[in-house]
């Protein structure tokens, strides 16, 4: 018994294997989505009680005191202008 590939079966063997393919890349693109976080940074800025300077606090960082005078800092918040309101709306319409 011979093996002959025709034109239509090389067709299909092509079909079949564009077809696989796209639902392969599909449940990549799935499970990835489920491994991307896109959280905001866990950094937070810190405010000095005592010097009040304003520095960033990495998310591995433990110490919350001021690494410039040794004072307890607390987490710095922006004086209220709005655009934190604003930028939350526009994160939601992406
Ligand atoms: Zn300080």
């Amino acid at each position: 018994m011979s093996f002959v590939i025709t034109f239509e079966n090389a067709m299909m063997i092509y079909t079949i294997f564009i077809i696989l393919l796209t639902a392969l890349c599909y449940i990549f693109d799935k499970i990835q989505d489920h491994s991307r976080a896109w959280n905001l940074s866990k950094s937070e800025l810190m405010k000095c009680q005592k010097c009040g300077k304003v520095y960033l606090l990495k998310r591995q960082e433990k110490s919350r005191r001021c690494p410039y005078c040794g004072q307890r800092a607390v987490s710095f918040r922006l004086p209220y202008s709005g655009i934190r309101e604003k930028a939350k709306v526009k994160v939601r319409e992406l």
